[in-house]
């Protein structure tokens, strides 16, 4: 399967659509999932176009894990979490429906259920608070 550069994060990436900002850098972004499986749940994309993991070049990899690390980190001192999970799904089957790569970055407290995947959309002012928070936890 090719990528399709009309997907929704490809036009966040372009700045046609809005998202909540988390982090930037070169080789990626940060913003809050719309549809919260758990408060603080954050996305993390690669700048470059690929479908999922499968297609992606190993080369953007690393930067890229770097990115997620460093979010997961702020996410679980915003939220005061005890773990953080991490999802990445590729290919309808296994649940992908957003076909540009990402990696979901939730945190996670014990006894604490997920909502549904691509359940409710959340209020866009709590969101707002939800990345500010996060931002306000990266580290250099
Ligand atoms: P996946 O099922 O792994 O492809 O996940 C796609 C995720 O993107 C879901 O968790 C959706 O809630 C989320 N999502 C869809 N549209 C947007 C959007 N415009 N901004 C932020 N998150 C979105």
């Amino acid at each position: 399967m090719n990528y399709d550069s009309n997907n929704i994060f490809a036009k966040i990436l372009r700045g046609e659509i809005p998202c909540h900002k988390v982090y930037e850098d070169d080789h990626s972004l940060a913003f809050m999932d719309v549809m919260p499986q758990a408060d603080g749940h954050t996305l993390v994309i690669p700048k470059r176009g690929s479908r999922n993991l499968l297609d992606a070049e190993p080369v953007e990899l690393g930067p890229l894990l770097a990115s997620v690390q460093k979010v997961s980190r702020a996410v679980r001192k915003a939220f005061n979490a005890e773990g953080v999970l991490i999802q990445q799904f590729n290919e309808p089957a296994a649940g992908q429906t957003v076909f540009h790569l990402h990696f979901h970055v939730l945190p996670r407290t014990a006894g604490t259920a997920l909502r549904p995947h691509t359940g409710q959309m959340a209020d866009p002012a709590l969101l707002a608070d939800h990345a500010g928070r996060i931002r306000g936890a990266l580290t250099d």
